[in-house]
């Protein structure tokens, strides 16, 4: 896959709390697959997925922090180049939610200053746990010039929708950067 030809290769990472369902979300967008337990591996991981747009391909290579927020242990080099970012957050855990706000500022410190950044409240499926609203959501996201979407990896739920709204953000930037 990584070597196929590609018109566009855009960096992407993949942000947020422990647990909020980052890796499945890797999962299903470069295989379509969903994993029950975590795993605690160290070291950052990646996976690459492409997406036809128009006549164009556009391979993304998506970063995971594979577990190192755990440890505090992601460093600028995560960012560096990312043109995109899914900022994920749990539903079913307001603290979640509130650390959005401290990504965005490493984000918005170590990333590309034209990064589109998707706001994305994961566990979508589980709505009678649910702590934080959709408009809280929304409203983040209105605030901090975010897409925003409410997701489930466990129910393949808008993750394929959220991951086209940030390509596609992504590629109309770079298409117009180099008109
Ligand atoms: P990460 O630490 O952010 O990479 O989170 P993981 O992808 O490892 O997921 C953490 C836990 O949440 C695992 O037990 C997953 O099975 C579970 N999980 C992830 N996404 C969802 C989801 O959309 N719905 C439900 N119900 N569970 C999920």
């Amino acid at each position: 896959m990584a070597d196929e030809e590609c018109d566009y290769l855009f960096k992407t990472v993949l942000v947020g709390d422990s647990a909020v369902g980052k890796s499945n979300l890797l999962s299903r967008l470069a295989k379509d697959e969903f994993h029950l337990d975590t795993k605690p591996t160290i070291g950052v991981e990646f996976a690459y997925r492409n997406t036809k747009l128009g006549d164009k391909t556009i391979k993304a290579q998506i970063w995971d922090t594979a577990g190192q927020e755990r440890f505090r242990a992601i460093t600028s080099s995560y960012y560096r180049g990312a043109l995109g970012a899914m900022l994920v957050y749990d539903i079913t855990r307001n603290g979640t939610f509130e650390n959005t706000r401290k990504w965005l500022r490493e984000l918005r410190e170590f990333g590309n200053p034209d990064m589109v950044i998707v706001l994305l409240g994961n566990k979508s499926d589980l709505v009678d746990l649910r702590e934080v609203e959709v408009e809280d959501g929304q409203k983040l996201a209105q605030q901090e010039n975010l897409c925003f979407m409410e997701t489930s990896a466990k129910e393949n739920l808008n993750v394929e929708d959220a991951f086209l709204q940030m390509i596609t953000k992504i590629y109309k930037t770079a298409s117009q950067k180099s008109l």
